[in-house]
């Protein structure tokens, strides 16, 4: 028997079984995504998450918490969306997020569950969450606007006049590090810019000392799939803060 060969034997025995674990791993990893629908997203250069240091304690604050922000809603008439809406769609999620979503308004299948992002455009943005390793529980997702307009048109200024201060509260409740505006709308309302969202979006602009960044809506990537590359960059610009919070 040669006993010199040995370890170099169990050498490649253990690089090959090494070899293996990584092909699995990789095989595992395009079985995720594919089952995600996020074949055409790029790859993710995410580094996994840092654990991030415990934040100060928060300091006393005067707002409202986001059950008074909805009972105070109560069953809101202030504006002429509620006669054909279904229900209020006032927002999902961590009442403690750190990342806010904000979208435009409820469509058809929000407007029927009460609850914001469910209906297509709300799956990608689920897909599109997940694909900086955050879940819709560990954040809050919410709306310009809390009511469906007929037949999904543009929110008109007196709904958004009316709506608006209750998103306000909303996010004094919460008070996240960082709000991802997504569209035109949402990054037009809350930045007060009627700048195109092609130039608002891929850095960080303030609102009320918050990180917002502004990025292309999820209905607008189902009808321009190309444009998901842009979100991904955004996306990354995002949890790269996250992660240092
Ligand atoms: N589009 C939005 O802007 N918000 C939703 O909640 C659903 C679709």
């Amino acid at each position: 028997m040669n006993f010199k060969s040995q370890p170099r034997a169990l050498n490649q025995t253990h690089l090959l079984l090494q070899l293996k674990d990584l092909v699995t791993g990789l095989r595992h990893h395009l079985e995720e995504e594919r089952a995600m629908g996020l074949e055409g997203w790029p790859k993710s250069s995410v580094p996994p998450r840092k654990k991030a240091p415990s934040p100060p304690p928060a300091p006393p604050s005067s707002s409202l918490t986001l059950e008074e922000v909805r009972e105070e809603l109560g069953d809101c008439r202030r504006c002429k969306l509620h006669s054909t809406r279904t229900n209020i769609v006032f927002g999902t999620g961590n009442p403690k997020a750190r990342l806010v979503f904000v979208g435009e308004g409820p469509g058809r299948d929000e407007d029927l569950q009460g609850k914001p992002f469910v209906g297509l455009a709300g799956q990608l943005l689920t897909k599109i969450i997940q694909a900086i390793q955050l879940t819709r529980e560990e954040v809050y997702i919410a709306n310009i606007i809390k009511c469906r307009p007929p037949g999904n048109r543009n929110p008109e200024p007196d709904e958004i006049q009316a709506c608006e201060p209750f998103l306000i509260k909303q996010l004094e409740a919460i008070r996240p590090k960082l709000i991802c505006a997504l569209g035109t709308f949402a990054a037009q309302t809350l930045l007060k810019t009627e700048g195109k969202i092609s130039l608002l979006r891929g850095r960080f602009h303030q609102y009320q000392g918050i990180s917002l960044m502004p990025t292309y809506h999820p209905a607008f990537l189902l009808r321009n799939p190309n444009f998901k590359r842009d979100v991904w960059e955004d996306m990354k610009k995002i949890k790269k803060e996250y992660d240092l919070l």
